[in-house]
């Protein structure tokens, strides 16, 4: 490791390696740093990720799939269901990954173009210098040491530390996350190419219960909930327990993780001097689904390209690095904040009106919808409410 880089990335998630990629591809020295000794594990994730974009950032090799997806369902309350499948029987429209290989596979493309890569090395804080970000302090195997950098990108998740450190307000409401907690479970019968949500208060308060397929006889079962809509003192882990006993009695646990999942649409600033913030450090993911992975990627593209423009034009300041965020804001601005309007929308529904929703889509044929948009338009037809909040963002 050398004392000093042009970037350097805090957090070998996806989004850190896709920044030191696309920082070293733009031709910047850059320094990726995980505390964890092995990138990718444990798992935070349900792994679930569309197949848009996807191969820009990765070879969709077998390796990193556990289960194609085709179709999915979608239950509330009551049982009545609405099910989205692909047109054409063979077209795969997502994937659940091996999420373990897939952050290594990312990580090893920085690396391939050019980042130097450590793990169990953790930030522990930042190197400040005239009023702006200057380095990191790293700790690796005890030994501690200060490393200076023209820019550092906080890529270290959830629990982000690096933007608080650069005097970022990264303060989240309890509106703005959602807990998760999931199980890998065997044992079980399921549809391999098919996933399900069970939406509703019942299943999980501001929330939802998720199966993702992970191979067969296995799958990833999961609740994200929101802790500000609980009403009856139970714990997220009390739900999703209650939902696997009837789902899968016979179904056993052989992994179990648990992680928080920020739902507020992203920090109004994810730039200042020296420093950028991506993916979940940023709260980039997205406020409906959960998902962030996708985020992580774009995100991560963004700030590492932005990055090695600063090093070329030799300009760290805060303006520079603003182009960042409006990079950002063009290409998945419309799409967070129609989301945050569906949040909106999902949390203050009763179970009674989720039922009633799904109820008048009986006759509506969902074949070929297979993202949230086209999901958003068929509900915002039937649901006028729904519509007017849309309003411009349709
Ligand atoms: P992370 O993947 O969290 O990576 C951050 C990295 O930074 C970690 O490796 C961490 O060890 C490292 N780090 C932290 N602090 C430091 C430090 N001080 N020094 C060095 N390294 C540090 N998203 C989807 O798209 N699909 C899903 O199906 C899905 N399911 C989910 C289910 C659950 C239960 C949870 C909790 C989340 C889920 N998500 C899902 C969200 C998704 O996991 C995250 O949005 C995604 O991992 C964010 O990527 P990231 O690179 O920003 O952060």
């Amino acid at each position: 490791m050398k004392d000093a880089y042009d970037v350097i990335v805090v957090g070998a998630g996806p989004a850190g390696s896709v920044a030191a990629r696309y920082a070293a591809e733009g031709g910047a020295s850059v320094l990726l740093i995980e505390k964890r000794q092995e990138i990718g594990d444990p798992i935070r994730c349900a792994e679930g990720v569309g197949i848009y974009d996807l191969d820009k950032f990765i070879d969709i090799e077998e390796r990193l799939i556990a289960s194609p997806i085709k179709g999915a369902t979608i239950y509330v309350p009551d049982g009545t269901s609405i099910k989205m499948r692909a047109k054409d029987e063979d077209q795969i429209y997502g994937y659940i990954l091996e999420r373990k290989i897939f952050d290594r596979a990312l990580a090893e493309r920085a690396a391939k173009a050019g980042a130097e890569v450590y793990t169990k090395t953790s930030a522990t804080g930042l190197v400040m210098k005239d009023g702006r970000v200057a380095g990191v302090k790293v700790k690796r195997l005890g030994v501690e040491k200060e490393i200076s950098a023209n820019i550092v990108i906080g890529a270290d998740g959830v629990e982000s530390k690096v933007g608080r450190w650069a005097g970022i307000n990264t303060t989240l409401k309890p509106s703005d996350i959602e807990t998760g907690v999931q199980y890998l479970m065997a044992n079980i019968e399921i549809d391999q190419d098919n996933v399900e949500f069970f939406m509703g208060n019942q299943f999980a308060p501001g929330g939802y219960v998720w199966i993702f397929p992970k191979g067969p006889g296995r799958a990833n079962v999961g609740i994200g909930l929101l802790g500000s809509k609980i009403k009856d003192g139970g714990r997220p882990v009390d739900y999703l327990n209650k939902f696997v006993e009837e789902r899968f009695p016979n179904g056993k646990i052989i992994e179990m993780d648990y992680g928080g999942v920020p739902v507020s649409g992203g920090i109004d600033k994810i730039y200042g001097a020296g420093i950028m913030l991506v993916g979940d450090a940023g709260q980039l993911s997205d406020p409906i689904t959960g998902g962030g992975i996708k985020h992580g990627l774009w995100s991560g593209e963004i700030a590492g390209t932005v990055a090695a423009e600063a090093v070329k034009a030799g300009d760290f300041t805060e303006k520079f690095l603003k182009k960042y965020q409006k990079n950002w804001e063009d290409k998945c601005g419309k799409l967070l904040s129609r989301d945050l309007i569906l949040k909106e929308y999902y949390i203050n529904m009763s179970d009674e009106e989720a039922n009633e929703l799904v109820k008048s889509l009986k006759d509506v044929d969902f074949t070929g919808v297979l993202e949230v948009g086209q999901l958003v338009k068929i509900l915002a037809k039937v649901d006028k409410k729904l519509l007017l909040k849309l309003g411009a963002n349709q």
